[in-house]
């Protein structure tokens, strides 16, 4: 009884619901941060509990957002949470939080990729390397954009001991998405064994605690191309066959020599894309445009799903030895 009157004194005051604020200050969310939020307070709190026990410890959180997570955090009883968000919509909300938790909230307006934690908690909480961790934990449901680039940033801060691992051993609950959860845990022989695997593995011990559902978020998280990866991955690789050319130039390379230009120029069209442009200029907006505009060819010619340039020039190059063959 006494721990949980205790539990009880962490709780928040009365607020309104994380889904409340949503509409309170219309936070709809937008693509290019990556923002899926889980409103769902019961979820939150789940993934909250894989950090272990939070009273009295530091917490930074990443991304907050509307503060579902935020919530969960301070209801554990963290005494000193800072959230890094990058977007100004979702202050005032976390500004209420942290008017609910006095003294407990610290809210940063800043991008956590450039944001310098090595200097944002009390030099008094360091624990030596060798020790158990100190009593910090970054938290986060990641924004999909940032995911990649921040674990490669923070492995050389932990190689290095630097940022928030100049405290110790600091450990990170983090939500990834599914490939990328896969690739950090993959073990040998796996097929999702891959360079980001050893380079977590080799610094971490990395612990996948488990999925969470795609309905769990809000939005529910959508690929930004909605084609078969197969179609994506093929236009994809001819745009780049010459990366440093105008984009065309590879797009040419989807279609036989018969109907190349035509269906280039019209690929184009309906994308409605400059040619001048060049495969590293390309937004994904516009990568849609034109895997959009590709399925259309290929459901107008099914053909053209199996052509492959580099397969036509092979067999023409076969063709040319066996004329010489015959020749001799
Ligand atoms: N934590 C919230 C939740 O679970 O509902 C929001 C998660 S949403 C996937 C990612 C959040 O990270 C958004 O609030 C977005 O604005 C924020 N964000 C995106 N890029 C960021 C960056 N570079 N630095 C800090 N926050 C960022």
């Amino acid at each position: 009884m006494a721990t949980s009157g205790k539990l009880a004194s962490f709780r928040l005051p009365p607020l309104p619901t994380v889904s409340e604020l949503v509409k309170l200050y219309n936070l709809r969310a937008e693509k290019q941060l990556s923002q899926n939020f889980l409103l769902d307070l019961r979820l939150t709190d789940k993934i909250v509990r894989q950090a272990g026990n939070l009273k009295g410890t530091h917490v930074c959180e990443v991304g907050p957002g509307p503060g579902g997570l935020t919530r969960s955090i301070l209801n554990a009883g963290a005494a000193d949470l800072l959230v890094v968000e990058k977007d100004s919509r979702f202050i005032p909300g976390l500004k209420l939080l942290s008017e609910a938790a006095p003294r407990r909230l610290r809210i940063v307006h800043g991008d956590i990729l450039t944001y310098r934690m090595d200097s944002a908690f009390p030099v008094k909480i360091s624990r030596p390397w060798e020790e158990d961790p100190p009593k910090l934990n970054i938290i986060g449901n990641l924004p999909f954009s940032v995911s990649t680039p921040l674990i490669i940033k923070w492995l050389e801060q932990v190689a290095n001991r630097s940022g928030p691992f100049s405290y110790g051993r600091t450990q990170l609950t983090l939500t990834f998405q599914k490939e990328v959860a896969e690739r950090l845990t993959a073990s040998t022989s796996s097929r999702q064994r891959s360079r980001l695997s050893i380079m977590s593995q080799y610094l971490c011990t990395v612990h996948s605690c488990f999925t969470i559902p795609g309905k769990a978020f809000v939005p529910k998280p959508e690929p930004q191309i909605q084609q078969p990866f197969k179609l994506v991955e093929k236009v994809v690789r001819n745009i780049f066959q010459f990366r440093r050319k105008h984009f065309y130039k590879g797009l040419e390379k989807l279609f036989p020599e018969a109907c190349r230009v035509e269906l280039t120029h019209e690929m184009i069209a309906r994308a409605d894309l400059d040619p001048t442009l060049r495969p590293t200029e390309l937004k994904i907006t516009q990568f849609r445009a034109l895997c959009d505009a590709y399925a259309h060819l290929c459901s107008l010619d099914p053909s053209l799903v199996n052509y492959e340039h580099r397969e036509e020039l092979r067999q023409n190059k076969q063709g040319v030895i066996c004329t010489r063959l015959f020749c001799l």
